[in-house]
C-alpha cells in the first residue's frame, strides 16, 4: 500500500503547478540533438541545445566511441578508487589538464556531480563562501552540502563582493573563505569579471572557484573564460563540463597537482559512484583534441552567434547585453513569452521560454543557443520566423 501522506503531498503540489501553468511537459526528441531536431514528427530548427560546437553528433567522436566499446566494453565496472580507473580515464585527465593549462585534472560523471564533489571536499562549517547570486543550481547545492556559511553577493557587483569579503575576513570567524562564480552566466550570456575577482581574492586571501560550464569551448579560443583573461595560474578551481561544448557527458576540476590529489581521496562522488563509461571518455578525449588542434568550430560558433544577434537586433528585438553566442530575446511579460515560444514552435523554431523564477519577474525571454552546426540558411529561416511571430504578437 502506498503512503497516504505522500499521495496527498504529490497530488496537492502537482495540481498546484498545473493550475498555475507551471508544470513543465517534456517533449522527447525523435532525432539527435543537432541543429535540426524532430519532435512529434515535426522538423524544427533547434536553438535550445548546449551543443555549442555541434560535437554531440560529430562522426569523429562516434567512431572513437564505438572503438572504445569494442576494446573496453560499455561500463567501467567500479568506482574510480576500487578498480574503475581505466587507462582511458587517466588519458582523459591528462588531456583536460593540457586543454586547461593546469598541472592536473580530475574527471567526474557530470558537471553537477563535480560541484557536489569539489566544494565539500575543501570547505566545511568553519568556512565561508562568497557566491554570486546568479550562480548555477549545482553550485548552490554544492555550497549547501559543505555546511560553510554562504554569503551571496549581488550579481557581478564587485563593490558588493569587496565589502562582503572584507567583512568576512575581518570578522575572524572563518578558517577559509572561498569566492565562487559561473564563468559565463547562461541566462544573459554575460561573463564574470574575473580580473577584479582575482584581485579581490588576492587582497583578502580568498580561494577562487570558477565554474566555466558555458565558457569552455566558447571563450579563450576554446580554452575557457579563465584563459580568456590570462588567469590560468591565478584561479584555484577551474570547473568544467564535458556535456556542453565538448558534446558528451562528464565534469572536471582542473588545477594544481596537490588539489587534484586531495580530491581523489576526499571527493565523495569520485569514491562512491561508478566512473564514466569507456565510450564517453574516448569521445571526450577526441573532442578536446579537436578543440586543441583547430579553432575552426569555435570561430564558426561566434560567426553564427554574431549573425543571429544582428538579425534579431535589426528586427527590433531586445537581445540584452550578451558577451557570448548565447542570444536571449527578452519579451518581458511571462504569458506573452510563453505564447511567443509556442508560436515559434508552430512555425518551425525550437527556442525555449525562460521565465520567473529562473530569471527575475518581468524579464521573461526566449533563449537562443546558436551552434557551429547551424547553416546560414537555417539562421535566415529562424530570423524570418522571428519576424513573422514578433509582428503578429506586436513585439516588434
Ligand atoms: C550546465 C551546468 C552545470 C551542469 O553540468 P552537467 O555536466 O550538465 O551536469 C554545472 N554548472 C554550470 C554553471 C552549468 O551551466
Amino acid at each position: 500500500m502506498s503512503s497516504n501522506v505522500l499521495d496527498q503531498f504529490l497530488q496537492h503540489h502537482l495540481d498546484d503547478l498545473k493550475g498555475k501553468g507551471l508544470y513543465n511537459v517534456i517533449d522527447p526528441l525523435e532525432s539527435p540533438n543537432g541543429s535540426k531536431i524532430k519532435i512529434n514528427g515535426k522538423e524544427l530548427i533547434n536553438l535550445s541545445s548546449n551543443n555549442y560546437l555541434g560535437l554531440a553528433t560529430d562522426e569523429r567522436l562516434k567512431e572513437v566511441a564505438t572503438k572504445a566499446i569494442e576494446e573496453f566494453g560499455v561500463g567501467a565496472g567500479a568506482v574510480r578508487t576500487i578498480n574503475g580507473t581505466l587507462s582511458l580515464h587517466t588519458k582523459l585527465e591528462d588531456t583536460i589538464a593540457k586543454f586547461k593549462h593546469t598541472e592536473a585534472a580530475i574527471a567526474y560523471q557530470s558537471g553537477f556531480n563535480c560541484n557536489m564533489a569539489a566544494i565539500s571536499a575543501v570547505m566545511d562549517k568553519n568556512d565561508a563562501i562568497l557566491s554570486d547570486e546568479l550562480n548555477h543550481a549545482s553550485i548552490i547545492d554544492g555550497c549547501r552540502l559543505s555546511k560553510a556559511k554562504i554569503i551571496r553577493f549581488n550579481h557581478s557587483d564587485m563593490d558588493d563582493l569587496r565589502a562582503k569579503a572584507k567583512a568576512a575576513k575581518e570578522s575572524g570567524q572563518y578558517n577559509k573563505i572561498m569566492v565562487i562564480t559561473d564563468g559565463v552566466f547562461s541566462m544573459d550570456g554575460d561573463v564574470a569579471k574575473l580580473p577584479e575577482i582575482v584581485e579581490i581574492a588576492e587582497e583578502f586571501d580568498l580561494i577562487t572557484y570558477v565554474d566555466d560550464a558555458h565558457g569552455s569551448g566558447v571563450l579563450g579560443k576554446g580554452a575557457g573564460t579563465v584563459k580568456h583573461f590570462g588567469l590560468s595560474d591565478k584561479v584555484d578551481f577551474q570547473i568544467g563540463t564535458l556535456s556542453k561544448a565538448i558534446g558528451v557527458v562528464g565534469g572536471y576540476v582542473a588545477g594544481k597537482q596537490e588539489l587534484i590529489d586531495w580530491l581523489k581521496v576526499r571527493s565523495r562522488p569520485f569514491l562512491f559512484s561508478t566512473s564514466l563509461p569507456p565510450a564517453d571518455i574516448a569521445a571526450c578525449i577526441r573532442s578536446l583534441e579537436i578543440l586543441m588542434e583547430s579553432t575552426e568550430l569555435h570561430d564558426r560558433l561566434w560567426e553564427n552567434g554574431d549573425y543571429l544577434k544582428k538579425g534579431l537586433k535589426d528586427l527590433g528585438f531586445n537581445i540584452g547585453d550578451s558577451e557570448t553566442p548565447i542570444t536571449p530575446c527578452i519579451i518581458g511579460d511571462e504569458t506573452l513569452t510563453q505564447t511567443f515560444s509556442k508560436r515559434l514552435y508552430e512555425e518551425g523554431v525550437y527556442a525555449k521560454s525562460i521565465v520567473f523564477p529562473t530569471v527575475p519577474q518581468g524579464t521573461g525571454r526566449v533563449r537562443n543557443m546558436p551552434t557551429a552546426a547551424h547553416t546560414k540558411e537555417m539562421l535566415d529561416e529562424a530570423i524570418s520566423i522571428y519576424e513573422k511571430v514578433g509582428k503578429e504578437l506586436n513585439i516588434i
